[in-house]
């Protein structure tokens, strides 16, 4: 075997980078479906005369397992264009096992993150995008692409369907408990940007892992992740060992059970959430991500 790498550098992650899993995918509206293989999860389009892809997922075989499954649904019709959500590998790493020769559309910030990490098999974005709010039309489709800011990753880029009422946004809400000790997350202005997306008009929101939900489902994960920052800073006030996970856990366990204990894999992941939001308060933020004015990070200093 002799799959791109990634940024793997041991041979033995080509048994983790081959491995095809069965994709499940469902038809959301008229031109939209969604794709799971399992854990992660994005959206593909059905346009004029060519599918767009959201995203890769995270390894050469996944990405060549969406691919196939694609195509089982809309057999007629090529990935022509792929949108990256986010820089990070487990959605936007392998492209050039998707689709060789499609056009490839990043936010800036992403493409930069890109362009520096050089993973193997990422592909570079060739259309490149700037701002809060981006109106496109491809190949007879109208959609908007929206990044109010950073939330996750780097120029992670939502996506909204105005006329099927649908959201779609990569590892920013889930619709459960399950966030992960990701230091990716930007704090600072995380809940205020995903809360601007409930400003819009859309009834079913994808998001990039687990299950699909709704707009009360999203509210409650907004509510959640902030439930989570409020008790982190209290865990100061209580001197609570912050930076121990078993202290940690305990301590929000029992503030936050009776309210989201039902929320999937809560009792799992709020000791490492809370972990991570922990140490937003420690420290102050994850670099200029986390300053109130983060368009900073767009000062030209990488070149694409
Ligand atoms: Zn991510």
């Amino acid at each position: 075997m002799n799959e791109n790498k990634g940024k793997f550098t041991r041979e033995a992650a080509q048994n983790f980078l081959a491995l095809e899993p069965e994709m499940q995918a469902e038809r959301l509206a008229d031109y939209i479906w969604t794709i799971s293989d399992g854990s992660c999860r994005t959206i593909f389009l059905e346009a004029a005369n060519s599918i767009i892809a959201f995203d890769t997922f995270g390894t050469p075989g996944r990405a060549r397992a969406y691919k196939k499954k694609v195509a089982e649904c809309i057999p007629e019709k090529e990935i022509k264009t792929v949108i990256y959500s986010h820089d990070h590998l487990d959605h936007s790493g392998f492209a050039a096992d998707l689709s060789a020769d499609a056009e490839i559309i990043a936010d800036e910030m992403c493409a930069k993150v890109i362009k520096l990490r050089q993973a193997e098999g990422q592909s570079m974005p060739t259309k490149i995008l700037s701002g809060a709010k981006n109106e496109m039309s491809i190949d007879g489709l109208e959609f908007t692409l929206l990044n109010p800011g950073p939330t996750h990753g780097s120029g992670n880029m939502s996506a909204w369907f105005a006329d099927a009422g649908v959201l779609f946004s990569s590892d920013t809400i889930l619709a459960n408990a399950k966030y992960g000790f990701v230091p990716d997350y930007h704090i600072c202005n995380f809940v205020k940007f995903m809360r601007g997306f409930l400003e819009l008009e859309w009834q079913t929101f994808v998001p990039g892992r687990y299950e699909i939900t709704d707009r009360a489902g999203f509210s409650r994960g907004c509510d959640y992740f902030e439930a989570v920052q409020l008790e982190a800073q209290n865990a100061f006030a209580e001197f609570v060992p912050i930076w121990a996970f078993e202290p940690m856990k305990g301590y929000v366990m029992n503030k936050l059970a009776e309210r989201f204990g039902d929320l999937d894999g809560f009792e799992d992941h709020v000791g490492q959430t809370a972990i991570r939001i922990v140490h937003h308060y420690l420290m102050g933020g994850w670099g200029l991500e986390d300053t109130p004015e983060p368009s900073v990070l767009l000062a030209n200093e990488v070149q694409l």
